[in-house]
């Protein structure tokens, strides 16, 4: 299928000429004519899936035929849970509206407010804002919704996991009854189902695969290990399976930089995203990486949901995270697309049950491979139906030799490695079958193999939390922190409102 063949407009077809889009997704082939028709949307479609296309185009294409804006209004306004998918989402609206006469802008926390009021003021096609920066343009009248067509509530779980939901009420109640709504969430739990109730009108619903699609493309195996021995094994599977760069996932802040620190005072350039860092910060670490000028970038769960890197081969889980969800949205970052792509997890015994979590979510039994000298004195008990863990290494075994995979060169043609004398990637762990979850046997030497799946865990339901710390993820609880800001926070604890006075949804 063509994406002429999905009444997408000329402007827009040689934009995806452009950028080398041949084919619709999945997701785009069920939204663009749903949302061109003007329906509303309930899209299960995690990242990775080509989502944002799905909403973007036909709305671009909507805007572009229907009318235009005035001053203050916005004809589409697309909500995300976080600053970084907030410039992810701005700049794929801006991309594909590349041929059109549109005005998109993009509003967040924890930058200067005046800039964003300077660019509504004489009005905007679509604007992409998270739901504190948004209510505060509301409060200074400096918004209008009077012409408001499209809502797009985009990773809607995410925007509950953070805390979101005071901020969403106070936002509906602002806006006009009359309009489409578009509803992207990687998972439907109750929650979310609640919210959709309350939003959507007869939605056509999309389900572009279970909540276990990036598992299944990217290559997954974890090594067993103490806490105290990761910073080490990290350093020695850089050198040993001679990786370029790297995305490491860090439960904490202070464990993020406490990393940083120790890769660089072994000469290896790394840099960190997290919610303690400015935007600005965030951006420059995140322009970095992907211009190759640092081979790790070291991030807490809060940047991975907007992190859109082309080309990255390697996701490495330093620590497991707290809620399993945030897994599959770590792995989302490599495999984009097509690629190919390899997740390793570094666990220790305090981690098991949120692998269980991970591995009842994904449906799958996560290839466990001993890295020699590196063994676990605590030792990391198996998981998933007896025997899954052995007999997945015996058949990995049996089925040598591995694949070869192609090379990683890098976002900036393997810069990074050249700069620091070493070759491209040869000999990282080799890939089982990209169509999905075969497994690949792991090389003689021992060394670990990309992996496949198994069948072993029950299919998820809603929204599952490691057993680690069962009383730190209760219904409704924010889990993840990061994302909003001290306003946002205060309202839900009841300690500040909106300004009513503020939220004037008439032009002016
Ligand atoms: P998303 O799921 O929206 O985060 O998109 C994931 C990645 O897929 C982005 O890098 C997009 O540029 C890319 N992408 C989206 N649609 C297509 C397509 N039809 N063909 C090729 N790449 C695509």
């Amino acid at each position: 299928m063509t994406f002429q063949a999905l009444g997408l407009i000329a402007p827009i077809q040689s934009t995806l000429d452009t950028l080398g889009y041949k084919q619709p997704t999945p997701v785009q082939k069920q939204a663009i004519p749903a949302v061109l028709a003007g329906r509303d949307l309930m899209a299960a479609a995690q990242t990775g899936t080509g989502k944002t296309a799905g909403f973007a185009l036909p709305i671009l294409q909507r805007l572009t035929m229907d009318g235009v804006t005035g001053p203050r209004a916005v004809r589409c306004l697309v909500l995300v849970p976080t600053r970084e998918l907030a410039e992810q989402v701005y700049e794929s609206f801006r991309s594909y509206g590349g041929n059109l006469p549109l005005k998109s802008a993009v509003a967040y926390g924890g930058v200067p407010i005046e800039p964003q009021i300077t660019k509504l003021r004489k009005g905007l096609d679509v604007l992409v804002a998270t739901p504190g920066r948004l209510i505060d343009l509301l409060d200074q009248g400096a918004i209008s919704f009077a012409m408001l067509q499209t809502l797009v509530l985009d990773e809607a779980d995410r925007m509950l996991d953070l805390g979101f939901e005071r901020d969403l009420d106070i936002l509906l109640a602002a806006l006009p009854k009359q309009r489409q709504t578009l509803l992207f969430s990687a998972t439907f739990s109750d929650e979310i189902r609640k919210l959709a109730g309350g939003m959507l009108r007869d939605p056509v619903s999309i389900q572009v695969s279970a909540s276990n699609t990036a598992t299944k493309t990217v290559k997954q195996w974890l090594i067993p290990t103490d806490k105290r021995r990761k910073p080490e094994l990290l350093l020695h599977l850089l050198k040993k399976l001679k990786w370029g760069q790297v995305l490491v996932f860090v439960k904490t802040r202070k464990g993020v930089e406490t990393l940083v620190k120790t890769l660089q005072e072994q000469g290896i350039s790394a840099d960190s995203i997290h919610g303690d860092k400015t935007q600005p910060a965030r951006l420059r670490a995140l322009a970095r990486f992907k211009n190759a000028e640092v081979q790790l970038l070291v991030a807490t769960d809060v940047a991975a949901r907007g992190l859109d890197i082309e080309a990255l081969p390697q996701v490495v889980n330093f620590d497991m995270p707290t809620v399993a969800e945030d897994y599959i949205h770590r792995i989302g970052r490599t495999g984009r697309a097509g690629m190919e792509g390899e997740a390793v997890s570094l666990v220790c015994a305090d981690e098991v049950e949120i692998l269980k979590a991970i591995e009842t979510l994904t449906r799958q039994v996560i290839l466990r491979i001993e890295e020699p000298g590196f063994e676990a004195d605590h030792r990391v008990p198996e998981t998933g139906p007896k025997g899954v863990a052995a007999a997945l290494a015996k058949k990995a075994a049996a089925e040598a030799p591995a694949k070869k995979k192609r090379p990683f060169t890098g976002p900036a043609g393997g810069k990074a490695a050249a700069a620091a004398g070493k070759p491209a990637v040869t000999a990282r762990p080799a890939g089982g079958d990209a169509s999905l979850g075969t497994w690949a046997p792991p090389p003689p030497s021992g060394k670990p193999a990309g992996g496949a799946r198994s069948a072993g865990g029950k299919a998820a339901t809603g929204r599952i939390y490691g057993g680690a710390k069962p009383a730190a993820a209760p219904k409704g609880a924010v889990v993840v922190t990061g994302g909003r800001g001290a306003k946002s926070l205060a309202r839900t604890a009841g300690k500040a409102t909106a300004k009513p006075g503020g939220r004037k949804t008439g032009p002016r």
